[in-house]
Parts: structure tokens; sequence; C-alpha cells
């Protein structure tokens, strides 16, 4: 059976980190700053942000709320953008997706000076990954990356396969094993035989939205698996988008739904912001 990623733990483990740089900054006279804009009144975006509020509160981030009415005009939010991109106790700006239709999120997410574009979606930031020199990474694929370091994986010479093309998880986290020397492939919904490209990976990395649709006989012997996803299944359970049970009798390792990707993301989000207020600090 698969030893369990615990993402829970790891997570935990970074916050405690973040805590203590966040103390010896506060030494420095500096308080890591995290702006956070919400738009409106979509319900998951309010779980996210509170979410996001608390764990900044957790390691001591300072955390700057904005919350706007849904019929924020979009020279309103890039004017509040401008402020906060000039605001020296802000280290991170984050606007929560999706925005309403009257705002233009591509201009939105420009906006953002790349320097405090903890989310990592800034064409600049984009641009720094894919010619290898990072200055922030989006949060969720970075978490990947550091669960993978935590339990040991060296990517060098692995066959890493990812399953999903979006901007926010699979392109990013191909790039960064790319980076660390793997060998990528990317697959997504016009990929022919899926089941093959799997049944050679090292490392399977899942982001595709579908509820288990990543068979367990698929996965080689040994693989370590890694589930972004996240499905709601009936009223209560939550999936990944491989079959759980099957894969963990054929993986070396593999990461839980709830409970594993998942609490990496806001972590990462919190890292993106302390090593802003460092490198600001810095000048
Ligand atoms: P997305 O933008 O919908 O992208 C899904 C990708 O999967 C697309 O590239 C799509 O291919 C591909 N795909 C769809 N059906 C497929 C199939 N049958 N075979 C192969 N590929 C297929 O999703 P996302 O934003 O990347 O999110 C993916 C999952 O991760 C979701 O469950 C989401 O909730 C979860 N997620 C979790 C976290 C977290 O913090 N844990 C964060 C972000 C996302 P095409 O490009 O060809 O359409």
């Amino acid at each position: 059976m698969a030893k369990i990623i615990d993402g829970k733990a790891i997570a935990a483990k970074i916050r405690g980190e973040l805590a203590e740089a966040v103390k010896k900054l506060g030494t420095h006279g500096i308080t890591p700053g995290l702006a956070v804009v919400l738009v409106g009144e979509d319900p998951a975006s309010k779980v996210y942000v509170s979410m996001k509020e608390k764990a900044c509160q957790d390691v001591g981030i300072f955390s700057d709320e904005h919350k706007l009415p849904a019929d924020t005009g979009e020279a309103e939010l890039l004017a509040l953008i401008e402020k906060l991109n000039n605001d020296p106790r802000i280290h991170g700006i984050l606007v929560q997706l999706p925005l309403p239709k009257q705002i233009d999120t591509e201009k939105v997410l420009e906006a953002i000076s790349p320097h405090k574009d903890v989310d990592g979606f800034h064409p600049y930031n984009v641009g720094r990954l894919v010619v290898g020199k990072p200055l922030f990474q989006p949060c969720t694929p970075y978490g990947v990356m550091v669960m993978l370091r935590e339990i040991g994986v060296d990517l060098a010479g692995k066959e890493v396969v990812v399953v999903g093309r979006s901007n926010i998880v699979g392109k990013p986290v191909a790039l960064m094993c790319l980076q660390q020397n793997a060998t990528v492939t990317i697959c997504h919904s016009k990929t022919r035989d899926l089941a093959a490209k799997v049944g050679m990976a090292d490392v399977v990395i899942a982001a595709v939205g579908q509820p288990e649709m990543i068979k367990g006989e698929w996965i080689k012997e040994g693989a370590v698996v890694i589930d972004v996803g996240v499905n709601r299944v009936g009223d209560k359970k939550l999936v990944g988008d491989v079959e759980y049970a099957k894969a963990s009798e054929r993986a070396s390792a593999i990461t839980p739904v709830p409970g594993g990707v998942g609490p990496m993301t806001i972590t990462m989000l919190l890292y993106n912001t302390v090593a802003s207020a460092k490198r600001q600090a810095k000048g």
C-alpha cells in the first residue's frame, strides 16, 4: 500500500517556519502585509477569502481586506490596485477570482505590480517561470513541488505526466518539473490513449477536475501520485481526479483528497508574501 502524503502535516510545518520568519522580520521593524481584494458576494470566494485572512493571522502576516460590492467598476478596482501597488505596508496583492463580468480579469491581473503578485498570475511572473528564473510561483503548483521535495522525490531524469493544462495548475507545474530536470508530458482532453501515458509515469500529477477519471490500474507500480483535483460527489463527499483506493494499491506514495494538495495552496500564498517582504526589506 502507498504511503499517504500528508498535506496537512507538511503545510503545518511550513507555516511554523513562516511564523518564525515573520517574527525575525519583526525584529527589523517589518510586518509582511497581504492585501486581499474580493469583489461581489460569490459564496465560495467569500469562504476562500476568510480562510486566507485567518491563515495570515495565524502566522503574523498583516491582512488588509478590501470587500467591494458586486457592481464595482473596473476603473475603481484598478485605482485600488494602484494604491496597493504604492503602499509600502503591502508586500502581496491578491484579487480573488472570478471577478464580475463588467471587469476585465486580465487587465486587473496585469495591473498588479509583478513584485507584489503573490498569486504568480501576472504575465511577467509567468514568463520568469518559463525562462527558469521564477520570482513568484503560482501557489497550487508550487505547493505540489514542495510536497515532492518534502517526501524526498528527486525529479531529475524522472518521467512526469501532468494531466491538465490550465494556466493555474497544469502548465505551471509542468514547467516547474522541467526546471527540476524531469522529462515532462502534458496531457489534456485531446490526448490519445491517456492510460498508456499515465502508465509510463514515475510521477503522475492530476489536475483535471473530473471525479476519479484516472484509473488505479493505469498507475505504474511504485509511482508517486499527486492529485490536485477536488470534486464534490453527492452532498458532502470530496474526491480527487484519481481513483484513490485502487491507485493506492500500486503507487509508492499518494496524496489524499481532502488533506493532500489542498492545505498547501494557502500555505504557499503565505510563503510568497513572506518572501516578498524579505525581498523588499533587502531593497
Ligand atoms: P481546468 O482549468 O478546468 O482544467 C482542466 C484540464 O483538464 C484542462 O486542461 C482539460 O483539457 C483537462 N481535461 C479535462 N477533461 C479531460 C480528460 N477527459 N482527459 C484529459 N484531460 C482532461 O481546471 P484547473 O483549474 O486546472 O483545476 C483542476 C482541478 O484541480 C479541479 O478539480 C480543481 O478544483 C482543482 N484545484 C485544486 C486546487 C487546490 O488548492 N487543491 C487549486 C486549483 C485547482 P483541455 O485543456 O483540453 O480542455
